[in-house]
Order: C-alpha cells, then sequence, then structure tokens
C-alpha cells in the first residue's frame, strides 16, 4: 500500500522522521504542530542563556551536518535557525498542518486506519501514526499556595516573556535544575537583586565551551572526514560517561569528585558551598554543566535561599521560617509535566484500549517504540527513551530508522498493520526495570525520571550504543501482522505467516 502517515510534533523527532520517510519514498507524509512554527523545544525555550549541554556537532542530525557551528555548545537561536534551514531544506513546512493540536487519536480495526481529530474539530486519517511530541513540552507550575495571587508577572522559563521589565527588578527564581542554571546568571546581569531559591541542590560539571576559530570552520567544511571524525570522538566520549550512572562504578566516585572540585574552585565561601552541595548520588538528578552558575552567588545583589516557600504573596514571597522576601518578578524554572506525556490526548486502539488507562501513570513501549493494542502507532524518544549522558539526537535517529523498517514493512506486500505483542512489551519492560535497579537514578533522590510510584519512565537503561543496537534490526517476529486477507483482528506472528 502507500500508507498515509501522520507525524505528531515538529521537534528534532518530528522532522527527522519525516526527513527519512520522504527519503525513502513515501509519499504521503503530514507533520501536525499544534504551535504555529517548527522547531519543538527550540522553538518553546527561548529563554535568556538558553543552550544545549550537549556539543553542538553532536547534537544536530548525521545526515544534516552544520560546519558552521559558531561555538562548541550552541545557543537555542543558533539551533533553532538550523532546524530552520533543515525544515526548509526539505520542504517540510509544505507538509505541515499548523494550529493542528491532536486531542484524540482512534484506531479503526474495520479499515486499519487512524483518524486524528484537533482541538478545533479538524481531522485527518492515516494509516501510520508516529508520535514525535517528546517529554519536556508542558511547563510546570509548581503546586505552590498564593502563586496565583502574585501580583507582578510570574513567567516560566520554557514560556519566555521578552518584553518583562527585568532591569533592576527584584526577581525571585524557583528551581535549581538544567534550565535554572542557564537563566539565572544572565538575570543577575540585569535584576536590582535576585533571589534563587532552591529546594535541592544538583550536581554540576564545568562546561569546557569554547567558539570555534574560523580556520576550524573552514576545515570541518573542507577537510574530508574531519567533521564525521570529531562527531565520532565527542560521542565516544560521552559514552564513557555512562559508566558513571552506576552508583558502586569508579567513575561515579570519579564524577562527584570532579563537581566537588568544580565548586571549592568557583565557591570559596564554606558556608555557601556547603549549601550548594548535593546530597544525593552522583548522576541520581541530571548532571548539569557550567561555568557561570555558581560565580553568580558571590555578587553582592544575589542570595541563595534554601528556607523553604511556605506562600507566595502579592508581593513576594514568605518562607518557612516567617520571613518575607519582597519580588517584582518570579519566574518559575520548574521543570515539565513528564508525567503527563499525552497531555491529555485519547489515544483510543483496537479493541477500545485506551492508552493511558493501560499506562496507568507509568509509560511504556516496546524498545521504547511501539506499545500493545495500538497497531501502526510508533513513538520518537518515546518511554525509557532519555539519556543522561548523550545526545537525544542519536537516540531519535536510530528510532526514526526503527520505525521507517516498519512503514517499509507496510509499503510492500500485503501487511496492513503491525502491532506489537504484548508478552514481548512486558519482557522488555521488565528487563528495562532489571537493569535501572542498579542505576544511580535508582538510588533515592526525586527527580523527572520517576513517577510517583518511583518507577523509571524516562531514561534508557544502557548508552547510545546499546539503543543503537536494539533497534537496528524491526525483528517482525515481535509483532502481531495482519495481511489485507485477514479478517479485522490481530493475528499471532506465527498464525499469520
Ligand atoms: P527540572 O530539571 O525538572 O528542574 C526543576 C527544578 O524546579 C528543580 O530544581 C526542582 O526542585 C524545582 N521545583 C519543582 N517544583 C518545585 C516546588 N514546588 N518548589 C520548589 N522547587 C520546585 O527542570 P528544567 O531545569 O527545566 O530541566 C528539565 C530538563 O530539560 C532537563 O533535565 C534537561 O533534560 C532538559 N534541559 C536541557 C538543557 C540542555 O542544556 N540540554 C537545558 C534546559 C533543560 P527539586 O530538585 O527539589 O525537585
Amino acid at each position: 500500500m502507500h500508507p498515509r502517515v501522520a507525524i505528531i510534533g515538529t521537534g528534532f523527532g518530528g522532522i527527522a522522521m519525516a526527513i527519512r520517510l520522504v527519503r525513502d519514498g513515501v509519499e504521503d507524509v503530514t507533520l501536525l504542530e499544534r504551535a504555529e512554527d517548527t522547531g519543538g523545544t527550540w522553538r518553546d525555550n527561548t529563554y535568556p542563556g538558553a543552550a544545549c549541554d550537549i556539543p553542538a556537532h553532536l547534537y544536530s542530525l548525521a545526515d544534516e551536518p552544520n560546519p558552521d557551528w559558531s561555538r562548541h555548545y550552541a545557543t537555542q537561536p543558533e539551533i533553532r535557525a538550523y532546524l530552520d534551514r533543515v525544515v526548509a531544506k526539505h520542504g517540510l513546512r509544505a507538509r505541515t498542518r499548523f494550529g493542528f493540536d491532536v486531542r484524540a487519536a482512534v484506531w479503526d480495526d474495520g479499515t486499519a486506519t487512524w483518524t486524528l481529530t484537533a482541538a478545533d474539530g479538524r481531522t485527518i486519517e492515516a494509516d501510520v501514526v508516529v508520535n514525535a511530541v517528546g517529554a519536556l513540552k508542558d511547563p510546570k507550575r509548581p503546586a505552590i499556595d498564593g502563586l496565583d495571587d502574585f501580583a507582578g508577572p510570574v513567567v516560566h522559563s520554557a514560556r519566555w516573556d521578552h518584553d518583562l521589565t527585568l532591569d533592576d527588578a527584584r526577581i525571585g527564581t524557583i528551581g535549581t535544575g538544567a534550565s535554572a542554571i542557564q537563566l539565572v546568571p544572565e538575570l543577575a546581569d540585569r535584576a536590582g537583586s535576585l533571589t534563587v531559591f532552591q529546594r535541592t541542590p544538583t550536581w554540576i560539571i564545568p562546561r569546557l565551551d569554547r567558539a570555534f576559530t574560523l580556520a576550524e570552520r573552514l576545515a570541518f567544511r573542507h577537510v574530508p572526514g574531519l567533521r564525521a571524525a570529531f562527531r565520532r570522538a565527542i560521542f565516544t566520549e560521552h559514552e564513557l560517561f555512562h559508566r558513571a550512572f552506576r552508583a558502586d562504578h569508579p567513575l561515579n566516585v570519579l564524577g562527584e569528585q570532579f563537581a566537588r572540585q568544580h565548586l571549592r574552585r568557583q565557591v570559596p565561601d564554606r558556608e555557601l558551598r556547603a549549601r550548594l552541595t548535593p546530597s544525593d548520588t552522583f548522576g541520581c538528578k541530571r548532571v548539569l554543566r557550567s561555568n557561570d552558575y555558581y560565580p553568580t552567588f558571590s555578587r553582592e545583589h544575589v542570595t541563595l535561599e534554601t528556607t523553604g516557600i511556605r506562600r507566595v504573596t502579592p508581593d513576594g514571597v514568605d518562607l518557612d521560617d516567617g520571613r518575607h522576601v519582597p519580588l517584582d518578578v518570579l519566574v518559575l524554572c520548574t521543570g515539565f509535566t513528564v508525567d503527563d506525556p499525552l497531555h491529555g490526548m485519547r489515544v483510543t486502539g483496537r479493541d477500545g484500549r485506551d492508552l493511558d488507562t493501560f499506562w496507568d501513570g507509568r509509560p511504556s513501549a516496546h524498545l521504547t517504540v511501539s506499545v500493545p493494542g495500538f497497531p501502526n502507532q510508533f513513538m520518537v524518544l518515546g518511554p525509557n527513551a532519555g539519556l543522561g549522558h548523550n545526545s537525544a539526537v542519536l537516540m531519535i535517529e536510530a528510532a526514526v530508522d526503527h520505525i521507517a523498517q516498519a512503514v517499509d514493512v507496510l509499503r510492500h506486500g500485503d501487511v496492513v498493520a503491525l502491532e506489537v505483542a504484548e508478552f514481548v512489551h512486558d519482557d522488555f519492560l521488565r528487563w528495562v526495570d532489571e537493569e535501572l535497579a542498579t542505576s544511580s537514578w535508582a538510588d533515592g533522590c526525586a527527580s523527572w525520571y520517576l513517577n510517583e510510584r518511583g518507577e523509571n519512565f524516562t531514561v534508557w537503561p544502557g548508552d547510545v550504543g546499546s539503543y543503537q543496537d536494539a533497534l537496528a534490526t524491526l525483528d517482525l517476529a515481535d509483532y502481531l501482522i495482519r495481511r489485507r486477507t485477514d479478517v479485522p483482528a490481530a493475528l499471532p506472528a506465527g498464525a499469520s505467516t
């Protein structure tokens, strides 16, 4: 058949999937985007200082190299411009329905098709759905008493308001994760006073950043194999770091020592240093990279506040010890609603199976890509496809290749539906849980990697190489295969072949 493929999301994942399918000769590829522009997280996160802490030559698509990255770690505007260029080069805007906020996806077993319905009532039919919405998309507003009563602006890092008046303002920031450590030094440059409300400190290691010289950029462009070799070298270096995510591995101890040394060098004040020192295992929360976050606290007008927030009042924040911090602007760096990956989208599969109910608070997918009961639906950066040590783009590329193989099966021959067998999915999940049980993410800290029951539904247990190996070949023996001639019901793989 000529499958009609609908891809939800136009971030790195959706873009990579569309390019691959079009290159493979799939003609009917439509991207669905809830916003009015492409770019995903790099469209949404425009806060001052936003950048990627994975080197640009690795945080980009292998088939869309950019020899002109201006520096080792690219900033948000540069990454966004890169994605815009890729989208333009492949004519993806013409394939995109903008403002199409998918609210429902329903599988019809009789016709073996999906019908997707947007918030505004528009619909689209597809034979294959690729969910490439990613995890870090909807800002999390913390449940803090009185937040709605604050009289001044309250802005989330992921929805930055560039018209905010920051100069000389009394600014408070809540949260000290990856977004905060990039934003805080920038705010300090403009604020009259800056109070950073920290609930839990995080391990931070140096960020070895620098601009590429013109000679280097020319060499990346003109010396055959140089850019690819450089990418390979950064990849290998980052892969080694994965071993640090086992609490009993010597690299974990070394990693913590490295972070402690960084803190000692940058924060001479012993008391301040103690408050910035995490008690969590190295790697339990995301390990951050920054050279300018710690030094910010040595500036006179910047305060690290580690007493808990009791409530937000119209003019500031009341602390647990009774003190009041007057503020003009409140900045939330409180992350994303990772625990709700569908964000209200109702996905109804075979025999009326509801995806949210099936997941029951623990999103899961075989090899992070396919879910039993949901034929011809695949995920890019799905459950357990996250990383703490290397480039998510590599995970996207491996998943895209895997899904392209599935689409290829549907294009050739008489197969109309592929659905992963439930026991295959369950076996995979058991393996994930066993592997992660001894990782540093399971070492007792709270993080967005875990759900309320403490199950890790976000991180891939191995290194990137193990993911690439696991997804390299689509194994049809794992799938229930429905052929054109079959009655409309999924058959066991053995019975259908
Ligand atoms: P995050 O890592 O989830 O951090 C959220 C912060 O908000 C934490 O410090 C958390 O404290 C705090 N927080 C949440 N609710 C709170 C409450 N009610 N009261 C006080 N504090 C509260 O979010 P993020 O910094 O936006 O980063 C999310 C992910 O985005 C990262 O892990 C990373 O994958 C990605 N990211 C990547 C980059 C990059 O350079 N590649 C940059 C930014 C973001 P606790 O720790 O105590 O919960």
